[in-house]
């Protein structure tokens, strides 16, 4: 008998139709008699619509312990129903929130860390045949105020939870059938990957795949927790997130594209070029909270140089206030700034044994003409900065270079 830890996403639980869908699942697999917990995340659209609300009425920047005091009951409604649904069918079933089960998390609100599960509940029920349905994304701090752990934490619950109960799986059903090379809404070429390591998802969903919340990944590869993406309704072997990363032949050096548009990019121009000049341009950026992304530096002419910089497109307006303070200090020329930018990855562990894979990507996206403005590298990922209109046709271009389209089905 296995200990199986199941997460449905928004749109599979988005109407009382597929909530009875789940249910249907669930009781299949426990028929089979294993131990399930189910981790839900609030109906599709509902987080964003509570989240609106509070906006409307606290001038865009609602006070982040009251967000979470309401956006955690998107996740209230659908542990109910879902655990209402099993009972009607007959299966013992019982829901808790968060707090309930006692996810026990820091008060960073909005952003919360999980510090650990009180199992105790939990294996009690199981004992007794239960299913559990824990609500996603929500936690409780040491004074017991609600927290919730950053959009798209339920996968993070479902990880968590299947490392505290030492769970033989984590299945997170989502509406695709597995992780792809690419996102498949912008590449229908896009092949569902057998298998990825721990490693390359990180990459992945640090780069923009939002298929799993990147501290969800990091919690499985941390405590090896067997993960596995599956489609809510649809049979099929999913993809598997493994340690292993296997020497075979047919082993492509480039596993997924990623991409996001979240990033705006800055430029200090005319800065004097004397040691301590980026900590004078990034001290005062990270003094005011701003994350920063990619960062280059030209060569110096005219002893002056030039220094462009990422950050969150929500920080642009704030990082850019601060660098013409900087600009002002320094004596620098200009700043200037763009948020129509896109970032573009290709993440692969086969780059570690292979030259000349940048090349091919400054080549594939040269060829439509497109302007890379930065690059940066690690030893699994390559990303550059291009024009954001120019996105879609990089990341197919790359797509088709790098090999990874699907093979053509008769009549396409
Ligand atoms: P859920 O509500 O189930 O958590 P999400 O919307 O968070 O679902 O994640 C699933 C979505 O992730 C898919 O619909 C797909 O568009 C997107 N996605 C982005 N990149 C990838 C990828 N590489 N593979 C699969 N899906 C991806
Ligand atoms: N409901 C939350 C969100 O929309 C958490 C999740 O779905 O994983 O971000
Ligand atoms: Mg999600």
């Amino acid at each position: 008998m296995a200990l199986i830890v199941q997460k449905f996403g928004g749109t599979s639980v988005g109407t009382v139709e597929r909530i009875a869908q789940v249910a249907e699942k669930v009781k299949t697999f426990r028929e089979k008699g294993d131990d399930i917990v189910v981790v839900v995340s609030a109906m599709s659209g509902e987080t964003n619509r509570l989240i609106e609300l509070a906006r409307q009425i606290s001038d865009d920047q609602p006070v982040a312990r009251e967000l979470d005091v309401m956006v955690s009951t998107g996740e209230q409604v659908t542990i109910a129903l879902l655990a209402m649904a099993l009972i009607k069918r007959g299966v013992p079933a019982v829901s808790y929130t968060g707090s309930q089960v006692r996810i026990l998390t820091d008060s960073a609100h909005n952003k919360a860390r999980i510090l650990s599960i009180d199992d105790v509940n939990i294996r009690a029920d199981l004992k007794v045949g239960r299913v559990v349905v824990v609500a996603g994304f929500q936690g409780v701090d040491e004074q017991g105020n609600i927290t919730t752990l950053g959009r798209g934490g339920s996968d993070t619950t479902g990880v968590a939870l299947a490392a505290a109960l030492k769970a033989d799986e984590c299945q997170i059903y989502t509406d695709v059938d597995g992780v792809y090379t690419t996102d498949p809404r912008v590449v229908p070429k896009a092949q569902r990957l057998e298998k990825i390591t721990f490693e390359e998802m990180l990459e992945m969903a640090s780069l923009g795949s939002k298929v799993l919340q990147i501290r969800s990944v990091e919690f499985a590869g941390k405590y090896n927790v067997p993960l596995r993406v599956l489609h809510s309704f649809q049979e099929g072997p999913g993809t598997l997130i493994t340690l292993d990363e296997e020497e075979s032949m047919e082993q492509p050096i480039i596993s997924g594209i990623a991409f996001n548009r979240d990033e705006a990019k800055l430029t200090i121009r005319g800065v004097p070029d004397l040691p301590g000049v980026a900590f004078k341009i990034l001290g005062p950026i990270s003094a005011a909270n701003i994350e920063v992304d990619m960062i280059v530096q030209n060569v110096a002419h005219d002893n002056t140089t030039d220094f462009t910089f990422t950050v969150h497109r929500n920080d642009y307006q704030s990082a850019q206030q601060v660098l013409e303070a900087t600009a002002r200090e320094l004596g620098a020329r200009e700043v200037v700034g763009d948020v129509n930018i896109a970032k573009v990855s290709i993440v692969g562990v086969g780059m570690r044994s292979h030259a000349g894979v940048a090349s091919r990507m400054f080549e594939a996206l040269a060829k439509e003409n497109i302007n890379i403005q930065m690059i940066s590298t690690s030893e699994i990922k390559v990303s550059v900065v291009i024009e954001e209109k120019y996105l879609e046709l990089a990341v197919r271009a790359l797509h088709t270079a790098f090999e990874l389209d699907a093979p053509a089905r008769q009549g396409d």
